[in-house]
């Protein structure tokens, strides 16, 4: 019942004048009282953290209700992205909902913890609904896919589109029968679909950034074929990079 208190007094502060420490004591205490074994095992953490920063030479002051707030935090919400994950999941793929399973995503973790950081970054990108579209950001930056298709600009289309998947198939080789759920990693976590999926999000946001007009221009005098083209360059350059990341499973040949 307090927790929402805390949630309360975090969220409904503007985010240029929210700081940890405006939670306060009276929500605070109500969470150390609801929560004895965390604000025990919380209590102990900050004393042991606060005893070896005054060893240290360090000059300024240990902010004991900053560390002991952040300790119970974690131990509040010990998988926060687990959750975000199945409500995205939910929200933006409802068809492929029950793969997001508890197991499933602790399977996932354990995958995406072996794989370089900035591939495993990448695909939680992709579960959480973070890449840079339109339909994300509420804006008109972009009223429709950028790499031609009469859809619009979102990951619900990004996971499927026919242009951008012909050209990472042509690039990283074909997978023609992958399902979405295969896709997103979510069934049967391997190295070439984290890795294509890391291609997407890398080409997606190389093109939005930094090639749109071209791209536009492709689109509007029906340029299809120089379009494509275009974009296996892209992709040419992404696969080079990740060939030389730990674990890829292409080479350069
Ligand atoms: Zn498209």
């Amino acid at each position: 019942m307090l927790l929402p208190q805390v949630r309360a007094e975090r969220f409904t502060k503007s985010s240029k004048y929210y700081h940890y420490s405006e939670i306060s004591p009276r929500a605070l205490g109500g969470v150390l009282a609801s929560t004895r074994d965390s604000k025990h095992a919380a209590l102990i953490e900050t004393l042991a953290l606060q005893k070896v920063w005054e060893q240290s030479p360090a000059k300024t002051r240990f902010k004991f209700q900053k560390v002991l707030e952040g300790r119970l935090l974690l131990r509040l919400y010990p998988d926060d992205i687990s959750a975000t994950i199945v409500r995205r999941i939910s929200k933006h793929f409802p068809s492929i909902s029950r793969f997001a399973t508890p197991e499933a995503l602790k399977s996932l973790q354990v995958f995406l913890c072996d794989l370089p950081t900035c591939v495993s970054q990448q695909v939680l990108r992709t579960l959480v609904n973070a890449w840079l579209t339109t339909s994300r950001m509420h804006d008109s930056f972009c009223n429709r896919c950028v790499f031609g298709c009469p859809s619009p600009d979102a990951l619900e289309h990004y996971v499927l589109c026919p242009v951008l998947w012909r050209v990472i198939g042509r690039v990283f080789g074909s997978s023609p029968s992958d399902s979405l759920e295969v896709v997103l990693l979510l069934a049967s976590p391997n190295l070439v679909s984290a890795f294509r999926l890391y291609a997407a999000v890398t080409i997606f946001h190389a093109c939005r950034a930094s090639h749109l007009a071209r791209l536009r221009t492709f689109t509007e005098n029906n340029e299809g074929e120089a379009l494509e083209k275009f974009l296996i360059e892209i992709a040419r350059g992404v696969r080079s990079k990740v060939s030389s990341l730990k674990g890829a499973p292409f080479d350069m040949s």
